[in-house]
């Protein structure tokens, strides 16, 4: 594949044609796949299928006595916190189990402090003047759209290789005091897997901050989701907090969702003990109790952390093939193309690919012409607007390996095709000056 951008407009033209010829083959197939979001694919739902009948016919007591078909137990089961606390990195008195989405869990949180504000608000966020949240972008959608509903400004702010651009957070968090919060996905963050340094968590610990109740939403949603024999570790936010001065910031968040079954999961909450109290708090308005039964059936399932580690080992089998085909498609394809790069993750659920500015929503149209759904253009940034139009999310979990294979080869055949477009259109055939002047400025 020749670099697109050095291509003579004659040559490009040459080479779009090939291009249109080879899509509207593609279309001739008429493909039905759908690569828009990160589902678990059903073999790994099938990982977990001896849960289906767990905790078993007569086997429905916790270890201290609490009957688990019954009301209570509000903050989870104790065998259930000692279970997920490794995973939120607190103890299990710092740990909530509630529902079976963490992301439930956020939006409540964020109800709360709306109602009520957080533990040390002055006043509820509700009645703030204005009330702003940084997003480090590209980001996860579902969390921009949870802070839209509560008619929260959005701040972008940059996704560099370690992490959120720390320059631009400390300038802004420590002079505006709207800004409560900050969604952090600190490891194999979606989609640009991007693991924060410890330099950067040290930082978001330790930054003074102009709203005294600011908080972080450290989604840890793939702790424990590795694609290598990495494993990498990140640092304890909770208790890095808490060394520098502010031990309720961190809010923690993961779920099971990804490690057993993403319909009927345990979502796992972690922070201080301050954060813990309001939880529980506004928590018993909510419900008498959580399914202590599908807490009892993870406990029975996955023992303790060696049976987590085996499980996600288990995950990594069926999901490293399959970033593995995608990435390697993409290095065939586009390696020498100039016209897009990507995301080469080592955990999490996400590939990133930034095509030409101008060109990530065509590419996605293209490909939805060829019978391939991808996740909307824009989505992961505030508000779905993708400044430059360069961003498109990859999620090759649900799909088998030959549907990867096809739909990979259909993606990079549209950012070729919208790439040479772009340029053709800087630079028809034919006009050499307007070429020279476009490479000038
Ligand atoms: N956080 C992130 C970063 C995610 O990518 C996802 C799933 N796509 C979730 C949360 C959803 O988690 P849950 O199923 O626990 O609500």
């Amino acid at each position: 594949m020749p670099d697109l951008t050095k291509l003579a407009p004659e040559q490009l033209a040459r080479h779009h044609t090939q291009c249109c010829d080879r899509y509207e083959h593609l279309r001739s197939q008429h493909l039905q796949i759908n690569m828009a979001r990160g589902l678990p694919s059903p073999d790994q739902l099938a990982l977990s299928d001896r849960m289906l009948s767990l905790p078993g016919h007569a086997d429905y007591m916790a270890e201290d006595g609490v009957d688990c078909r019954n009301y209570t137990g509000l903050q989870g089961l104790i065998e259930a916190r000692r279970l997920f606390a490794g995973v939120v990195g607190v103890s299990p008195e710092q740990v909530v189990l509630a529902g079976n989405s963490s992301l439930a869990f956020m939006y409540d949180c964020i109800g709360y402090a709306w109602r009520h504000g957080m533990c040390s608000s002055e006043m509820p966020w509700s009645k703030e003047r204005s009330v702003s949240f940084l997003c480090p972008v590209p980001g996860y959608d579902r969390h921009f759209r949870i802070a839209e509903e509560y008619g929260i400004n959005l701040v972008p702010v940059p996704m560099l290789e370690d992490g959120p651009d720390m320059t631009i957070v400390c300038d802004i968090v420590v002079s505006d005091r709207s800004v409560k919060g900050m969604w952090c996905v600190p490891k194999y963050s979606n989609p640009t897997g991007t693991t924060y340094s410890s330099e950067t968590i040290a930082a978001l610990a330790s930054m003074p901050t102009a709203a005294k109740d600011f908080r972080l939403f450290w989604d840890n949603a793939y702790a424990q989701h590795h694609l290598t024999d990495e494993e990498i570790e990140i640092s304890n936010i909770v208790q890095l907090c808490e060394q520098h001065g502010y031990p309720d910031r961190a809010l923690v968040f993961a779920s099971t969702s990804k490690m057993t079954m993403a319909g009927s999961g345990v979502a796992i909450f972690g922070s201080s003990p301050s954060n813990v109290a309001w939880v529980l708090e506004r928590l018993k308005v909510h419900t008498v109790g959580p399914d202590k039964l599908n807490q009892l059936r993870h406990v029975r399932f996955l023992k303790d952390d060696a049976g987590i580690r085996r499980l996600m080992h288990q995950h990594r089998a069926i999901m490293a093939p399959k970033f593995a085909e995608v990435l390697s498609v993409f290095e065939r394809d586009l390696g020498q193309s100039g016209v897009a790069q990507w995301s080469k993750p080592k955990g999490g659920y996400f590939i990133s690919l930034d095509v030409l500015p101008g060109c990530a929503r065509r590419v996605i149209e293209l490909a939805r012409e060829a019978g391939i759904a991808l996740t909307a253009a824009g989505a992961p940034f505030p508000g779905g607007y993708d400044p430059n139009d360069t961003n498109i999310r990859i999620a090759p979990s649900y799909l088998t390996l030959a549907q990867i294979t096809v739909a990979a080869h259909a993606i990079t055949l549209c950012v070729l095709l919208s790439g040479s477009e772009a340029l053709l259109d800087r630079c028809p055939p034919g006009n050499s000056e307007k070429r020279l002047t476009t490479e000038i400025t």
